[in-house]
Formats: structure tokens, C-alpha cells, sequence
């Protein structure tokens, strides 16, 4: 028997596998694709996180693979103003004082890659769950491969399989919130955003033709998404891409499209986060619209505070009622703070906060970022807010430096 079998091959999944694997938990990760997703989704890593990343031994390929940035603007379509701020202000209170932008697949890939260096882990894709039954010792999953239908058994079991997770299901819990009437359009291009003094993230303030757009790599290739009413034909959205581009690139010179996809948006959570020996973490626990990034972020944030926990149950006999505070914190950090924060970006950068005097004060806002330190401090903040301290204390496995 295992001791932890995690559902789910995506960010979230190895890295909690890699952090359960370092500290010697034997461990596998069933993915049913056949390979590691690559859709345009997560790029931004917040300082916040990367000290986590760095405790799984990651982060240096990861910042080798990315860009490091610290530059921001919003800019106001109607009018052209530029709102421009900087992490600078976070020198000298933390090593790392800036954000990374990566594809997240890039970042399942290099824990992957670090998590098939343990003997004691394993990785099978092509690998798709379909029910699961737990009893008083341990979890008992089929799973089912092209060829073959097999049980699998493990002591305990991480649903990291995603916004439309089986496990979830299988447990019986409902996703509760909102699905947004609007879709998103991710799409990574190849376009000369510097040229038009665009900083590396910049958002776009419209009520029509909002955007974020933020660089991937140093070879020129930007994420730029937008929005669109969910109820034009999804399978038509290529097509109206070009008049997308149109408004919302600057210039008009010439792009060229690398990927594009749409996704529709939820603010939703599971009611609870732990059903006995199965635990839940990332968009299996939690959905939020991507506006502002913290729908990954919140996944990284479960996981920093997950795997030492189940490491000390698994290796130390750790009174397992730690993971019911996994569950309460994690879930409060999402529906009380990730969950609101993300639907603000939204209101703001898409619908230009209702317009009138609505932007006009949100703008207000803004402007402070340029000019009052405090006030950016605050702001600059706010991700790390969503953390969990650890929950067995500092000095237990997972945690140190
Ligand atoms: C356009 C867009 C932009 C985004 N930008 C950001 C950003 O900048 N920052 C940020 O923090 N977040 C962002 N997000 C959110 C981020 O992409 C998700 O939070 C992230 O993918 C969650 O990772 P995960 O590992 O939990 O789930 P996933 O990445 O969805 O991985 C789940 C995996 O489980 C597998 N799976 C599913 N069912 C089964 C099964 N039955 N058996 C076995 N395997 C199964 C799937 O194949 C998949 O590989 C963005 C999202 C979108 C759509």
C-alpha cells in the first residue's frame, strides 16, 4: 500500500507529490492524460510563493526557465493614462523581491521531473480515476488505463485533479458559488509589447476590450487575455480573435499567435476540504476567475501548507486532525479573501468598475500605488496574506529553509 497516491498530474499534483517525496513519504501521482497539460493558463508567480518553490528545490530551474519582473501598469483605454508602480519597495524585507512568469506546465514539469529522482515515487499517466471507497485503514481506488481496470491502495489519498475534479464528486461535496457569464480568452502571442512602453504586466482597464497581458519568456512571447460574452459559439472564437487583437494590441504591427484558448470562469469551493483520508487542494478545492492570478497561487499556498502535514502523519504519527485546519484555513483563505480579491480585479479590469464615477474612484485607488509607499506596501502584501502559517509549527519537516 501506498502511503499517499495524489489524482491529478497538473501543478498542484507534483508538487505536493515532490514535497511528500523529499521528505520520504512513498508516493505516487495517477494523471489520465497522457502527458502534462500545456494550455495557456497560470504564468505569474508572486514573490509571495517563491520562497515556497525554494523549499522544494525548484525554484532556480524555475527562475532559469522565466522571467523575473517587478514592473506593473494599469492602463486606461478610454484615456491613455498610465498608472505605473514597482516591487522595488520590497528590497531589503524579502531575498526574493520580485514575481516570476512561467507557464504553469512548465512548473508541473521541472517537479516532476525533480519527483522521478525518489525512489520513493511514481508517475503513471494514462491513468484516469473512477471510484474510490475508504474504510478505517486506508483508500481504495480503480482506476482505469486504455488497457485495464486495477485497484490501487493508499493510506491516504489528494484530490489535485482540477476544477472539475472526480474526487470531489466522488466524495459527495458540492462546488458552491458562481459561473460568470463572460469567457476568457487566453491566448500567447509573439508581439512587441516593450516597444509601446507596456511594463511586463500590464492591465488593460475597458468595459469592451479589457486585457492582461504579461510576459512568459525572454524570447518575446506574451500572454494577452480578454473576455467575451459565453454566449457567442465557443468553437467560433478563433475567428473573432483578430478584431479582439485589433482593439487591444498596441500599434498593430505585425503578431503572431502561438496558442489560444477559451475557458469559462467560476468563483466556486468546495464546502470542505477533507473527507477522512482524502484531501482536496488546488482547483479541486477551489475555482476562481484568473484576473490578478490568484487562482494558482491559492493552490500553492494549500500545498505549502498540505504536504508537511501529511508528511508528519505519515512519518511521525501526527494527530490527523491537523487536516481538518488544513481544511478550515485553506478554505477561508480562498472564499474570504482570494475568492473577493479576484472577483474586484475582474469588476475592474473588464467592466472599468461600471464606469463613471465608480472608475473615476477606483482610480483614485490606483493612483496612490505611484505615490504612497504605505498604501503600495499594503497592496504588495496582500498575496502573502493568503498563506497559511504552518500548521504543526516551523520546525516540523517541509518547512525548513
Ligand atoms: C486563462 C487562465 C489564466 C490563469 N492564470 C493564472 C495566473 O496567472 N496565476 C494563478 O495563480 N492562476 C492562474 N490560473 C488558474 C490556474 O490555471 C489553476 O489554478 C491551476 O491550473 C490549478 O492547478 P491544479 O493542478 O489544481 O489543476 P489542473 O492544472 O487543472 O490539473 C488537474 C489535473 O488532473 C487531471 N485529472 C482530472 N481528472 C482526473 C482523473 N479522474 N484521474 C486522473 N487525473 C485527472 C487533469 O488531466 C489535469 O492534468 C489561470 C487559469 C486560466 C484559465
Amino acid at each position: 500500500m501506498e502511503d499517499v497516491i495524489i489524482i491529478g498530474g497538473g501543478p498542484i499534483g507534483f508538487i505536493n507529490a515532490l514535497g511528500l517525496a523529499q521528505a520520504g513519504v512513498r508516493v505516487s501521482v495517477i494523471e489520465a492524460e497522457p502527458h502534462i497539460i500545456n494550455s495557456p493558463r497560470a504564468a505569474v508567480y508572486f514573490w509571495s510563493v517563491l520562497g515556497g518553490l525554494g523549499r522544494l528545490g525548484m525554484l532556480e530551474e524555475a527562475e532559469a526557465a522565466g522571467v523575473r519582473k517587478q514592473d506593473y501598469t494599469y492602463l486606461v483605454r478610454s484615456t491613455g493614462e498610465r498608472i505605473v508602480y514597482s516591487m522595488e519597495i520590497l528590497k531589503g524585507h524579502t531575498p526574493r523581491p520580485y514575481n516570476l512568469h512561467l507557464g504553469q506546465h512548465r512548473i508541473a514539469e521541472i517537479a516532476m521531473r525533480r519527483l522521478k529522482t525518489f525512489s520513493n515515487a511514481t508517475v503513471r499517466f494514462g491513468t484516469r480515476l473512477q471510484k474510490l471507497h475508504q474504510d478505517a485503514d486506508g483508500v481504495t481506488l480503480s482506476v482505469v488505463t486504455e488497457h485495464d481496470t486495477e485497484e490501487l491502495r493508499a493510506r491516504w489519498v489528494i484530490g489535485a485533479d482540477g476544477a472539475g475534479s472526480t474526487v470531489r464528486r466522488l466524495l459527495g461535496l458540492s462546488f458552491d458559488g458562481i459561473t460568470w457569464p463572460e469567457r476568457f480568452v487566453a491566448t500567447n502571442v509573439y508581439y512587441d509589447f516593450e516597444r509601446y512602453g507596456y511594463a511586463r504586466a500590464t492591465f488593460v482597464i475597458d468595459d469592451r476590450f479589457g486585457a492582461v497581458i504579461a510576459i512568459l519568456n525572454n524570447e518575446g512571447l506574451w500572454r494577452c487575455t480578454y473576455m467575451e460574452d459565453a454566449t457567442l459559439p465557443e468553437e467560433t472564437f478563433l475567428e473573432r480573435l483578430p478584431h479582439a487583437y485589433e482593439a487591444i494590441l498596441p500599434g498593430q504591427g505585425y503578431y503572431e499567435l502561438e496558442r489560444a484558448s477559451p475557458y469559462s470562469m467560476h468563483q466556486r469551493s468546495a464546502q470542505r476540504y477533507r473527507v477522512g483520508r482524502v484531501v482536496l487542494a488546488g482547483d479541486a478545492a477551489h475555482v476562481t476567475n484568473p484576473t490578478g492570478g490568484l487562482g494558482l497561487t491559492s493552490g500553492l499556498f494549500d500545498s505549502f501548507a498540505l504536504y508537511p502535514a501529511l508528511t508528519a502523519i505519515v512519518l511521525e504519527g501526527a494527530d490527523e486532525e491537523v487536516l481538518d485546519r488544513y481544511s478550515t484555513a485553506r478554505r477561508d483563505a480562498f472564499v474570504n479573501r482570494a475568492s473577493p480579491q479576484a472577483t474586484a480585479n475582474k469588476q475592474l479590469i473588464y467592466h472599468a468598475n461600471g464606469g463613471g464615477r465608480k472608475l473615476e474612484e477606483a482610480l483614485a485607488g490606483l493612483r496612490r500605488l505611484a505615490t504612497d509607499p504605505d498604501f503600495l506596501w499594503q497592496r504588495l502584501m496582500f498575496t502573502k496574506s493568503l498563506e497559511t502559517p504552518p500548521l504543526l509549527g516551523a520546525s516540523r519537516p517541509g518547512y525548513a529553509a
